[in-house]
């Protein structure tokens, strides 16, 4: 626990506005955490690109919005490819903002899976601390962690322990989960609901093999989230019949953790090595089961026979054998997992404790419980 009230930069992605969807997890992420900061007494600045939303205010809370072209996502490019900065981008402009303010701060928080920031570790007396909210999607960035990782170990942290094993470090992970505010989340009982899936519609999410669950079983599969491939989900519209896939959209989370609670499982088919899953804790939270590859961070967030069942990777035979026991899984099991493990108090306090050791480097790595 830190003693005295923290002057806090965060950083957002830059890939897109907080409420766009595009920066997916981190979006979320980012806002929760604040709340959770705010709720511990420290003084925060977002910095983050132009039309970010929040829907709370604090004077705590000061908001500093930069206008610029979208940042490209990693996720899309070849493992060799190049940094790539766009004319006009927003995120050397984010960041030419935090150097101009960042005396009057502690530290900084980066969001933004890129290079520049952590980059610009290594060349500012400012501390800037990185949380990594993905895998080793190329291979300059697996670079410059690991540089990091061995120049100023206790500044990055992970979201879980499966996603930082895609780095060469130099030290043992700050490994730090992830939180959601649990009022924005529901207990719903009902066991009967049907199948839901969540998730940017992309192919490393893997859509298509939770659609051939519900086909199997001929029953609807509804899904939220943002199209962001339209190619892909036009595939998996032309392969499957019509009624199978409800699309319901991308919904804000008021409204998304009101029908996803409705469901009795959440099926969730990532392709590769999810850095945490986010969809599955807020399934959990309103006591939805989840149903997962045992791929990335859902095997650290689904304790199998517990909180939802494990699957092996692509294997379409399990998830629908999974599918037919989550009866078996008790609903309240889902909700207590949350609360005792990933409410943004928690996660909060998590991140202060990594924050402490930062800025006092001592040492002791880690903050999961
Ligand atoms: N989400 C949302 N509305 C929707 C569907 C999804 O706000 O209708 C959000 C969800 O709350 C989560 C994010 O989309 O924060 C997806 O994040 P996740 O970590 O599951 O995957 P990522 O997109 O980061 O790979």
């Amino acid at each position: 626990m830190i003693n005295k009230q923290l002057k806090l930069i965060l950083v957002s992605t830059p890939i897109g506005y907080l409420g766009s969807g595009k920066g997916g997890g981190v979006e979320l992420t980012i806002v929760s955490l604040i709340k959770g900061l705010i709720s511990l007494g420290h003084k925060i600045i977002l910095i983050a690109p132009k039309g970010s939303k929040l829907s709370f205010e604090s004077e705590l809370l000061e908001i500093r919005l930069i206008d610029g072209i979208d940042q490209p996502s990693w996720q899309h490019q070849k493992k060799t490819d190049p940094v790539l900065i766009p004319s006009n981008s927003v995120l050397p402009k984010l960041w030419e903002d935090v150097i101009d303010i960042a005396n009057e701060s502690d530290a900084v928080i980066n969001f933004a899976y890129d290079w520049l920031p952590l980059w610009l570790t290594k060349t500012q007396a400012i501390k800037i601390f990185h949380l990594i909210s993905m895998g080793a999607e190329s291979i300059i960035m697996k670079e410059i962690i690991s540089e990091i990782s061995e120049l100023f170990p206790f500044q990055l942290a992970f979201h879980t322990k499966r996603q930082s094993k895609d780095y060469s470090l130099k030290t043992d992970p700050i490994i730090v989960g992830n939180g959601f505010d649990i009022q924005n989340y529901l207990f719903n009982e009902n066991e009967n609901g049907p199948l839901g899936w969540a998730g940017r519609i992309a192919p490393e999410k893997g859509l298509e093999d939770a659609v051939q669950v519900a086909n199997y079983l001929g029953e609807k599969l509804l899904v939220w989230g943002l199209i962001e491939d339209k190619e892909y989900a036009l595939k998996i519209e032309n392969t499957f019949k019509k009624e199978i896939v409800e699309w319901r959209g991308f919904l804000p989370t008021n409204q998304f953790q009101e029908q996803l609670g409705r469901c009795r499982a959440l099926i969730n088919t990532p392709k590769w090595n999810e850095a945490y899953g986010n969809v599955i804790v807020e399934a959990m939270a309103c006591g939805v089961p989840v149903i997962a590859y045992d791929l990335g961070g859902p095997g650290e967030l689904i304790e199998d026979g517990f909180n939802g069942f494990l699957v092996k990777p692509n294997d379409i035979g399990g998830l629908i054998k999974a599918t037919k026991s989550i009866s078996e899984i008790k609903r309240k099991n889902c909700r207590d997992w949350f609360e005792k493990k990933a409410t943004n108090k928690v996660f909060a306090e998590r991140v202060e404790n990594w924050l402490d050791k930062g800025l006092n480097k001592k040492i002791s790595t880690d903050f999961q419980d």
